[in-house]
Order: C-alpha cells, then structure tokens, then sequence
C-alpha cells in the first residue's frame, strides 16, 4: 500500500529525514512503541476525562492552586520529559531530537507536547541569557531524568489581545534598589499553568511599545517557599484537554530578567520562533494520524460492493492528501533544521537567521492550514462515525483548530512574514537557498510576483496577503520536497541500511 508509512510516526519520519542517526531513531521507536501499547490509551481517558479542575485551597486553607488530573495522566506527561524530549537538547546540542519526539508525541496527543514545547522554550532561552546561578537554580531540575523534573511555560498575552502585544502588555517589570525585579500583572491564555518556571514578557519602565517589553523568568515558589504568583482559574475549552490553559496573576512576583532589557521584544520573538516550529512539525504529525485513521476506516468500510479506498473519487483525495502531507512536512522540518543552525545567535543578527524567520511564519501557517484541513477531510472520510465522540476523528478536528491560533493566528504569519520580506529582504535569501532545486522559468516567475506585491499600497499589500503567502508557502514547500527526496535517496538509504543491520 503506497499511504502504509503513513500509519506509523516513526516510519514516515524513517522516509522522510535523511541521515537520522541510530541513537535517534532508537530513541523514537521506544518512544513510539510506548505511546502504542500504552501513552494512547491514557491520552483518551484523559480527553474524555475532559478538562481539569484546581484545587485552590489545602484542608488547613493554605492556598495551594493544584491542578487535578486522573493520576495517569502524570505518568503519560513525564514519559516524554523521561525519555528525553527536553534533556536529550542539551545533551546533544541540537534542537532536532525535540523536533522528532515533538512530532511522534503529536501523531498521538499534540496537547501534550504543549507542555514539552513550552519547557523547551524555557530551558533554550534559559540557558542561552541566564547567569550561572539562576541557571543552576532552575535549569538543572528541567533536565532532570526522572519524575522530578520540572516544567516550563511561555506567558505573553494579555485580555487585551495576543497579537499586538506592543499595545496589550500591561504586566509591569519594577527593579528594586538591590536590583532585583519583580512583576507585577495578569496573564489571560498560560498553558501549562502549573509548571514550576514560566518566562514572561513585562513592561520595563513604562516604555511604550514592543521596545519597552522585556523577557524575565518567573518561578513558580518564592525564595521563602510561598507561592509567587497565583493561578485564578483554568480555561473551559474545546480543542486540547491534556494541557491545563489557565489565567495567571502577578503580585510583586519574584523575577529574573533575561537578556539586556533593550532587547526583551528578540528574545520574545526567539522563544516564538521555537515555539512555532514545535507547533509546524506537530500539525503535520497531527495531520499523519488524522490521515491514518481515515485509511483505517477507508480500508474497511465497504459502500457500492468495494472498500471506500478502491473507489477512485475516495483514492484520488487520498493520493492528493498524501503528497500534501508530505510535502508541508519537508517545510516544516526545513524550519527545524535551518532554526537549528542559528537559534545560538544573538542581535544583531545574521541574513540566514532573517530567513529562517521567514520560513518559519511560512511553516507555521501553512502546516496548520493543512492541518485543520486533513482533520476536516477525515472526519468527512469517516461519514457520521467521524463525528461521534466514542470514536477519536472529531478528536483530531478540535485539536487541529488550536493549533491554527496559539503561537499566532493565520494573520500573524503572514503580516509577520511580510515585513520580514520588506525589511530584510527575506524572500530573496530564501530564493537563493532554494535555486538549486526549482526550475529557473519557475524561480523568476514566483521573484516578479513576489516584487511585484511588494510593491503595492500598504492596504492593499495586506489586503493582497493571504493569496501571496499561499503561493509563496506552496513553492517553498515543493521546492523543499524535491530536495528532501533527492536526499533520502543519497544519504537516508544507505543510513537505514546501517541501522536496520
Ligand atoms: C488554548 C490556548 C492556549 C494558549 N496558550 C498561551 C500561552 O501559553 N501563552 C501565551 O502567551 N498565549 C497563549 N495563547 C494565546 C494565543 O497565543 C493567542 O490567542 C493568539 O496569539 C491570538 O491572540 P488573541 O486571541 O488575543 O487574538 P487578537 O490578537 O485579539 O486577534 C484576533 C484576531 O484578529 C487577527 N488579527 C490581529 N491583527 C490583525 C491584523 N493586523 N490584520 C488582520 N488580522 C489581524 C488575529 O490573527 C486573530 O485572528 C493560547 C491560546 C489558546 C486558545
């Protein structure tokens, strides 16, 4: 059956990722083959336990803000975190084993690699622009083995609005005369509310703007045991059960600034950045189970005398959906590689790490795009079964919708994206990165069009945007696989053949 690698994360990763290394993909098939004879059947329990509850208080009326779950939940969260999904970063130096496991985890439950992604996000900037003290205070217990590790969290937007965070950031940084700072404010949307580090963006000074915010972590205990900051309530939502999404409020909480305070909005944007590509390789991994389980159900289903798969309307879109996946795959893992090779920059910085930034906003919008997309189509693969709660398609419908919106919305792609264009000539190091695999007619057809919108009225530029960014996404992307299969067929091969030995 040529869609077969698809029912398997680690197998379309094997044809997928040239030259993994046989330590990685051992990893990721122990990794798997946990989450297939157990981490699944805890995460539907958990989906249908639905969302979580706080206990604020202790018996004696100690305010203890404890967020409840069935007790497997616990052991199907620190899974990850033990076979390495934070710690295995530092450990090899690459952000790439967080990308592979972040990819497997969402093929089974993307509201748990929510967690795994904002710890990542933490420890990263953590490590890169924390001393050495608070470093050793919380950054060795994120990379702990064992269930005590502890959890990360990104906190940025506000009730105002997430968007324009220059506008809606309210939370305010205060430095006290021994230099310590403290901030104070509330957070509307804190996923992972319980985790015991979060980093924060805060207004330094009253500046107006993106320029005035900074980036600070913020414990979850202050240094006298009590708790720094409190958590108000957990969000009712629809779409990902398996992460606690709460509000979060400040009161002269203890924190530490990260980074030089000019430059609070990079060190944002660098914590975004890995967040999005964690959230671009998750919706394709996400879309792979939606596709399997529309295979599943296409093989078995019988309607006119023959299974839907061999109707030719049905084997067409599955064709199609296929090569879709794959194809947003190799821009999503391009994201990864080339955020690999320059996350460790500082500003100023380098033309390639501008480009990155564009690919990323390309990679985020339109794996989630396909995302929504496939989940749409399986559960319509599926007919009325595909909508029914005690079967899990409507599942992969309501998680794929998140992962459209947090980490920003479709908008904020694209106009982040754009002015990456207009500022730093983006597209342009794009295009010279990708000459060697596209058609020259092809390349100068796609530059004129690209100048040509570039060079509209701002109104109409934006207006112009989606259209643009769709084409831009979709040649990135096909020039992209063809590069990743060239490659597989070089290097990948003779690698499984060594491994597989
Ligand atoms: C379950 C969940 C978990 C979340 N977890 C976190 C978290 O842990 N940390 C965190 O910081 N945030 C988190 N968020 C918030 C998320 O990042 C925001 O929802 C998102 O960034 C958009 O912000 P907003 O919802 O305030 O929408 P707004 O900023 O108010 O925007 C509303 C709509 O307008 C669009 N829009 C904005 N500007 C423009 C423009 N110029 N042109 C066209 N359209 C525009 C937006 O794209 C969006 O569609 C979470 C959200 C959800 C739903």
């Amino acid at each position: 059956m040529p869609f077969d690698h698809l029912l398997s994360p680690v197998r379309f990763l094997l044809d997928s990722c040239p030259a993994m290394s046989a330590s990685t993909l051992r990893t990721l098939r122990m990794y798997e083959a946990w989450w297939e004879h157990e981490g699944q059947h805890i995460s539907y329990a958990v989906d249908r336990a639905g969302t979580p509850h706080v206990r604020m208080f202790d018996r004696f009326g100690k305010r203890v803000d404890e967020i409840l779950y069935i007790t497997d939940y616990w052991r199907m969260l620190k899974e990850g975190y033990k076979a390495g999904i934070v710690w295995r970063v530092f450990e090899e130096n690459s952000l790439l084993p967080f990308f592979l496991m972040d990819y497997v985890t969402c093929f089974y439950d993307i509201g748990v690699s929510c967690p795994y992604t904002v710890s990542i996000s933490t420890a990263v900037p953590l490590d890169k622009y924390g001393d050495d003290e608070v470093c050793k205070r919380y950054l060795v217990p994120m990379l702990r083995r064992n269930d005590e590790v502890w959890q990360g969290a990104t906190w940025m937007t506000e009730i105002r609005g997430g968007s324009d965070l220059g506008a809606n950031v309210d939370t305010s940084a205060v430095q006290a005369a021994d230099g310590h700072w403290f901030l104070t404010g509330d957070k509307y949307f804190c996923s992972n509310a319980g985790a015991e580090v979060a980093v924060v963006a805060a207004r330094i000074d009253d500046k107006p703007g993106v320029r005035g915010l900074g980036l600070f972590l913020v414990p979850r205990v202050r240094e006298n045991g009590e708790l720094n900051f409190h958590l108000r309530r957990l969000k009712d939502k629809i779409a990902t059960r398996s992460v606690p999404t709460g509000e979060i409020e400040m009161r002269n909480s203890e924190a530490y600034l990260l980074g030089a305070p000019e430059h609070g909005i990079y060190l944002i944007l660098e914590v975004l950045n890995l967040s999005r590509v964690a959230n671009a390789m998750g919706s394709i991994g996400l879309a792979q189970r939606a596709f399997s389980e529309a295979l599943r159900f296409a093989q078995g289903r019988v309607a006119f005398g023959k299974p839907l798969i061999e109707q030719p309307l049905m084997r067409r879109q599955f064709e199609e959906r296929h090569a879709e996946i794959c194809r947003s795959f190799a821009l999503a893992w391009e994201a990864a590689i080339t955020l690999n090779s320059v996350h460790r920059e500082t500003p100023p910085y380098s033309n390639r790490f501008h480009m990155t930034r564009l690919l990323i906003h390309l990679a985020k919008y339109w794996t989630a795009e396909v995302c929504v997309q496939t989940a749409k189509w399986a559960m319509e693969v599926n007919g009325g079964i595909g909508t029914l709660a005690e079967y899990p398609v409507e599942r992969w419908l309501r998680e794929a919708m998140i992962a459209d919106i947090w980490e920003g919305p479709p908008h904020r792609q694209i106009l982040d994206g754009l002015e990456v264009m207009e500022r730093k000539s983006a597209h342009l190091m794009l295009f010279e990165h990708l000459m060697p695999f596209v058609e020259p007619e092809q390349m100068q057809e796609v530059t004129a069009r690209m100048e040509r919108w570039l060079l509209m009225p701002q109104d109409e530029k934006e207006a112009n945007a989606q259209t643009e960014f769709n084409i831009l996404a979709q040649f990135t992307a096909d020039a992209l696989l063809g590069r990743m299969r060239a490659e597989v067929q070089e290097q990948g091969l003779v690698a499984r053949r060594v491994t597989e030995r």
